[in-house]
């Protein structure tokens, strides 16, 4: 099954996802299934709710591209933010042929719930710190691409494939 997200500049981008409750229910559960099926089938690191039609604010991510480590974040505040940034072109599943030039935290400390309404405090680095960065900003209706600098990658094929959401073309063998 082919799943399409939501694009640019479909503006259901740009509403605000809305907090999850727990107990999930069966809904929630098979949205974040959905999601999970929808990002390794994109060759994506990250993908939130909102890009598979739902503001909630949910996301998941796997960096490693194993397709076995899938983290699933909900509810998630950043309490922490390192003052060391850096800046890099991004791309977004949602705005293919697209890339943003944004500076991001090095390192960042979230607090977020699992599927279980467990909650967590991780800090994450680099690559991860990235993307976490990046679906944040979509739980707010943000793109990278409204940072200002952005560029077509239109006619570069290669580059194309290789840019999948949030990931940082140069730092992506971190
Ligand atoms: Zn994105």
């Amino acid at each position: 099954m082919y799943i399409e997200l939501v694009k640019y500049p479909n503006i259901n981008l740009r509403i605000k996802s809305e907090n999850v409750t727990f107990p999930l229910d069966d809904k929630t559960e098979r949205l974040i299934k959905y999601m999970t099926k929808a990002m390794y089938q994109h060759n994506g690191i990250g993908l939130a709710a909102i890009q598979v039609g739902y503001h909630r604010r949910i996301f998941v991510m796997d960096c490693t591209r194993y397709a076995d480590k899938t983290q699933v974040f909900i509810n998630p505040v950043v309490i922490k933010k390192s003052d060391e940034t850096l800046t890099d072109f991004e791309g977004c599943l949602s705005a293919p042929g697209k890339r943003g030039e944004v500076e991001r935290h090095l390192r960042i400390t979230l607090k977020y719930q699992d599927k279980e309404g467990e909650e967590h405090t991780k800090t994450f680095y680099n690559l991860e710190a990235r993307c976490i960065q990046h679906e944040l900003d979509h739980l707010e209706g943000k793109l990278c691409i409204d940072y200002g600098k952005t560029t077509d990658s239109s006619g570069e094929e290669d580059l194309l494939k290789a840019m999948v959401e949030s990931s940082s073309r140069v730092k992506s063998n971190t």
